[in-house]
């Protein structure tokens, strides 16, 4: 019988109808791809295609991006603000002029009954740079409350808190360019492929092309670890001692760059005297990494001509987070890998935009990367804005993270979320729903009428999303990038932009302070401020930046003016010596002894929890949970366990357990695989109702950041498989 090639039924690709393509950039995940979206005749978008001359992604999305343009038409969508007196009650649909009044009014009643603190703002990461900084303009300059923060606390403060330590401020040294120069790349829990698909590509077609050695530290045998030269099963929680140990290797067998020590960083004594301690022979029964393997990864990193690390929630969610990001930059600065091609210390951020709220959201201090501790940085941002620097704190308010627990006291009575949902990313759900249910007064800004904090609010304001509006991203690398309205928002809908303009409107200084009402205005505004500073983009306009298909910054107006094109000196930070932003120019190398505070696994709760992202679903699935086929690979929450502890236990592949740690529980379907070891589960934290019931989120002491990955449970067969699948399918369908 022939097989001929025509005997086949050929692929057909379905003809959409697609007359127009708009450029926008990807809003989920901070790789940062350029996308276009197909439109058909009747301005409806129906596909989404990856754009082939932009550096990032040279044509490739992952799964997330391919699907993006289904958002727009998801179920869930609010088309009208809703407000109800009483959470118990149902909402009422009302005009934005009526939702707006109550909302200022109720925080200008709560603010002059329990003080100007008492009402607090968390925003997100998924916002335009130029409704960051217009928020930002709102919360300190209008509002007036210093307990303002966004919920990157829950995913790059550590990194922001470690760069700062280190070099003096924010902002990641390398770009993905490093991984075609590097000779040596240590992965710090950072599961590539699944979390960051389109930077895996970049860093796997450079690995292929220069067979550099890759080292992967995940306490999992994660899709990374899988393609690994090396994988350093690492015991939760002790990244630091593994560093101060690697350190240690080095500077013992004299394999640290003094050249450049002596040139660019401060403080060296200190930090060897502390890492004399970490012998590997002592470092490894507390890292579970044995001594060889220790002293291989020192010489091999250390002879390196050039070594990058890179990392993500492995290292930011832990109650040492904030070292261990100063760890892998003291490792850096040590063997000279800073500044340099194919030698960095670059943090894999999370969401769309982290990086603009980061830079101009005002959330940690001032515009940016200005902070409220300083006075003339004070006096310059009130000048410019035109209100009195008295109105300014003279030093940060509190952290999402800590925002809550001042509900649970009374400290604060009002709060407006904008585009993040607590209830489903927080530790310790019931302890948020509580804390939610004690508010007088709960806004909830989203896309989705569905999200489930929603529950909780008084008042909804339904926004636009993604390119239903414009402005810029700022990706992992500095690179901004312009997201292009592709569609009209649905019904009554609005931009977060228009929302807060209309909002200032309603205080005092709101009628001092000038609000523009078109993005590339606003961005006009960022662009003089950004002049002299480390985040420099006054070189930059909406329209040069879709040319060039996103500028990295610094790119200032000198360089524009004399027709240089970026990248330019926007390629990386501290190339020169004496360029860190400390006074003395140089980096700090900062001293991390070792404080054992987690909960760890005993012989009531004998696992480890450690929670992380599938490829599918983005952040709490209110966007990727409404697209069909990112539900349909990854449709429940389930539980990796090994083979080995599911036998022990009376546990089958595909049954329903019941984890338990002291917080709650939560029923996920268990899957027996190696990627963990024998004294650890893993569930992934998109789903609601599911792992933040037993997470505990003990918090770093220097960036507030919840310690997510470890938590201690037990887990146990349930007899009724049924009753429990429906469990299951409640969670999946909320
Ligand atoms: Fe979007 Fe990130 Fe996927 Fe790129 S890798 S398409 S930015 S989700």
């Amino acid at each position: 019988m022939l097989f001929g090639r025509g005997k086949k039924n050929p692929v057909k690709i379905a003809d959409k109808g697609i007359v127009e393509w708009k450029y926008t950039t990807c809003g989920y995940c901070s790789t940062g791809c350029s996308i276009e979206v197909g439109l058909n005749a009747d301005g409806k978008p129906v596909s989404s295609r990856g754009v082939g001359g932009a550096d990032v992604n040279r044509g490739k999305l992952c799964v997330k991006g391919i699907f993006e343009h289904e958002i727009f038409t998801a179920d869930g969508r609010g088309d009208k603000p809703l407000l109800r007196n009483h959470i118990h009650e149902g909402y009422e649909q009302v005009e934005w002029d009526h939702a707006l009044d109550k909302m200022a009014d109720e925080i200008l009643r709560i603010q002059k009954t329990y003080g100007r603190d008492s009402f607090a703002i968390v925003s997100t990461g998924q916002l335009l740079t130029e409704e960051f900084y217009t928020l930002g303009k709102l919360a300190r300059g209008c509002i007036g409350t210093n307990n303002y923060d966004g919920n990157t606390t829950l995913c790059m403060a550590s990194a922001v808190s470690g760069y700062k330590r280190s070099f003096g401020s924010d902002g990641p040294p390398g770009n993905y360019e490093d991984f075609e120069h590097t000779d040596c790349l240590i992965a710090w829990g950072s599961n590539l492929p699944e979390q960051h698909p389109i930077i895996y590509w970049r860093m796997k077609e450079a690995q292929e092309k220069r067979n550099f050695p890759l080292i992967v530290v995940d306490p999992r045998v994660t899709m990374l670890a899988q393609n690994a030269d090396m994988h350093l099963a690492i015991t939760p929680g002790t990244d630091v001692v593994l560093q101060n140990a690697i350190m240690h290797v080095i500077l013992d067998e004299g394999l640290e760059d003094r050249d450049y020590i002596a040139a660019n960083c401060s403080d060296f004594e200190q930090l060897e005297k502390e890492v004399q301690k970490y012998d590997p022979v002592t470092a490894s029964k507390i890292c579970g990494i044995d001594e060889d393997t220790i002293r291989n990864v020192a010489r091999l990193y250390a002879n390196a001509d050039a070594a990058m690390s890179i990392w993500t929630m492995g290292i930011n969610q832990s109650t040492h987070g904030s070292d261990g990001v100063v760890g892998i930059n003291n490792l850096n600065l040590i063997t000279g890998n800073i500044g340099k091609a194919g030698g960095t210390s670059l943090s894999i951020t999370g969401q769309c935009n982290a990086m603009g709220t980061r830079e101009w959201s005002s959330c940690s201090g001032l515009p940016g990367y200005r902070v409220l501790e300083k006075p003339e940085e004070r006096e310059e941002i009130a000048k410019f804005w035109g209100i009195d620097a008295e109105f300014f704190p003279k030093q940060r308010g509190l952290t999402e993270t800590d925002i809550f627990p001042a509900i649970e006291t009374g400290q604060i009575k009002g709060l407006w979320l904008v585009a993040t949902n607590p209830m489903t990313s927080m530790a310790n759900t019931a302890r948020i729903r509580k804390t939610l249910e004690k508010l007088d007064f709960l806004v909830v800004q989203d896309s989705y009428a569905d999200v489930e904090t929603t529950q909780y609010a008084h008042l909804y304001l339904p926004a636009a999303t993604w390119a239903e509006k414009e402005g810029v991203f700022t990706n992992t690398e500095r690179r901004v990038n312009i997201v292009r309205k592709v569609t009209d928002a649905p019904g009554e809908s609005q931009a977060d932009l228009w929302i807060f303009n209309e909002l200032a409107k309603r205080f005092e200084n709101g009628k001092k302070i000038k609000f523009p009402e078109a993005p590339s205005d606003v961005f006009d505004e960022m662009r003089e401020l950004s002049r002299g500073r480390l985040v420099d983009i006054s070189g930059m306009s909406h329209d040069k930046i879709e040319t060039q298909r996103g500028i990295q910054w610094p790119y200032t107006s000198d360089e524009a003016d004399k027709g240089i094109e970026p990248p330019s000196g926007g390629k990386r930070l501290y190339t020169e010596a004496g360029t860190f932003r400390y006074a003395d120019g140089k980096a700090k190398l900062i001293p991390l002894p070792f404080i054992d505070n987690n909960e760890v696994p005993d012989d009531d709760y004998p696992l480890w929890l450690n929670t992380g992202r599938l490829v599918e679903h983005f952040h709490t699935r209110t966007k990727t949970g409404k697209v069909g086929n990112n539900n349909k690979y990854s449709p429940i929450p389930f539980m990796e366990i090994n083979p080995d502890a599911a036998e022990e236990l009376g546990i089958v592949h595909g049954e329903y357990v019941r984890c338990i740690s002291r917080r709650g529980d939560a029923v996920v379907m268990a899957m027996s695989t190696q990627r963990v070891p024998k004294n650890m589960i893993f569930i992934p934290f998109h789903f609601h109702d599911c792992v933040n019931r037993l997470t505990l989120g003990l918090l770093d002491p220097h960036s507030r950041q919840p310690a997510f990955k470890q938590s201690a449970v037990r887990v146990e067969r349930i007899e009724d498989q049924q009753a429990a699948a429906q469990m299951s399918m409640e969670m999946r369908d909320f």
